[in-house]
């Protein structure tokens, strides 16, 4: 890792300034003690002899990206579940469970994989990532220790949270009053050192009192010991499903917790906000103003999953309506929703990237957005809007700042020198629009990984290095 105590100057960056001229400057970036020093006119910032210079060769400086939800135990499964037939939810979990059975047996490939998701994803520009580890009676502490042990290992690279994650339901049936086994290890987990965040997934409890006590323990939890919470929440499009969002808001209200206090409750998946009127999510800004809810929307998990036609002819979900639509959310009801991966190359969704940046350039067909405000959207929603979902860096659901300079995107003196560049952009939009593959990674002021294609054609031929 470069590293130097005179600081890193990252020479000739172009910056997503909003405006349109064709011909956009270049700065030269200089960062020290882990934050932005200076931001000068290319060739104007002098160096210190012992400095660390990166030439950037124009690329576009954005950002650094960040999971603001994957699963760190899950991934790469595919091709050790058995083969998809259906690819319904319910053959997902059944699938899914009985390798994730295998997960003890096998603990080298429980590491190769993660090792793998998290390599490949600051490689493209990640330093941030909520990881979600499950805890329960089928892994046990396997997939806790697993995550523990590699947040430990990156944490020079990237900032990695770890969420204990009940996947499973804390209650064994309808007819339980206590909670069960899976709740148990939960505690458990929770008072391990390392951990940052509760969760669970109120949906696979037996009935919606059952949803409602889970999300009760995971909040005492929460409180218990000083952790965020996530909840897997609202994961249905179904208009005749109450929104259980506003039960948590509740709770969260009686518990008192507030923004200030600096632990947040996210959501995740809460596909049912899509179908929300602009009464809705009026009310849903009002709450969170005061009330630190953050959501995070899973586009490649639930377009792939959400709102299929039935065997009784229903008719499917449109692609946008199986998700939150998140640029129209925030220029319409001014709410922030982050946008992240999920999953990759599992039965919950056996296609897509882990790359943020491809993420949010679906979202640009997805969500039929054509102008540079929207884009901008999209690109903060898997940058900076995830950061803030997840508490890595303050702001989140507070009264809006501007689609402009003041939306974070361009750096600013004092600010974290957490970046990528991405080399042979065209210009910023270019970076949502059509992601390039060459990338650095920056964290902390330090490049922390480069990417770089080998490149071949017959016509022109040639190895070009970029
Ligand atoms: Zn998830």
């Amino acid at each position: 890792m470069a590293s130097s105590n005179f600081g890193t100057v990252i020479r000739n960056v172009r910056l997503p300034c909003a405006e349109q001229h064709s011909e956009t400057p270049a700065w030269d970036i200089a960062c020290l003690g882990g934050r932005v020093q200076s931001i000068t006119s290319s060739g104007s910032c002098i160096p210190h002899d012992e400095a660390t210079v990166i030439e950037a060769d124009g690329g576009v400086l954005i950002p650094s990206l960040c999971h603001s939800h994957i699963h760190l135990d899950k991934c790469f499964i595919l091709g050790q579940c058995d083969p998809l037939i259906t690819g319904s939810l319910s053959e997902a979990l059944q699938v899914t469970n009985k390798a994730k059975a295998e997960f003890p047996k096998d603990v080298d490939n429980l590491y190769a994989r993660a090792t793998y998701l998290i390599r490949e994803s600051v490689e493209s520009g990640v330093t941030a990532m909520r990881a979600f580890v499950e805890v329960d009676t089928t892994v046990g502490f396997t997939c806790l220790d697993m995550g523990l042990q590699l947040a430990k290992e990156w944490a020079e690279v990237c900032h990695i949270q770890i969420v204990a994650f009940a996947q499973e339901a804390l209650y064994e049936s309808a007819a339980s009053t206590e909670p069960g086994l899976n709740y148990n290890l939960l505690c458990d987990a929770v008072s391990r050192q390392g951990i940052s965040v509760v969760g669970s997934a109120p949906w696979v409890e037996p009935d919606r009192a059952h949803a409602l006590k889970n999300i009760e323990l995971i909040l005492s939890l929460a409180e218990k010991h000083d952790l965020h919470a996530d909840f897997h929440l609202d994961y249905n499009v179904d208009p005749d499903a109450a929104p259980m969002v506003w039960d948590v808001l509740q709770q969260m209200h009686q518990r008192s917790w507030r923004r200030s206090s600096g632990k947040r409750v996210t959501i995740g998946h809460a596909t049912r906000l899509g179908l929300f009127s602009g009464e809705e999510w009026a009310e849903l800004k009002r709450a969170t103003d005061t009330l630190p809810l953050e959501i995070v929307a899973l586009p490649q998990s639930d377009t792939y999953m959400m709102g299929r036609a039935d065997s009784n002819g229903k008719i499917p979900v449109p692609l946008a309506g199986r998700t939150i639509n998140a640029p129209q959310v925030y220029r319409e009801h001014g709410v922030r929703v982050a946008l992240s991966v999920n999953n990759v190359e599992n039965a919950f969704t056996p296609q897509g990237s882990l790359d943020p940046l491809t993420l949010a350039s679906l979202g640009v067909a997805l969500f039929q957005v054509g102008t540079e405000p929207d884009w901008r959207v999209l690109l903060r929603s898997v940058s900076i809007t995830s950061k803030e979902a997840i508490g890595v860096i303050n702001g989140g659901n507070t009264s809006g700042e501007s689609a402009d300079e003041g939306d974070g995107i361009v750096p600013r003196i004092g600010d974290p020198a957490d970046f990528v560049v991405v080399h042979g952009a065209r210009r910023w939009q270019s970076t949502v629009l059509s992601p390039g593959f060459d990338r650095t990674t920056f964290y902390k002021g330090n490049v922390v990984a480069r990417r770089r294609a080998r490149r071949w054609n017959a016509n022109t031929g040639g190895e070009i290095s970029s």
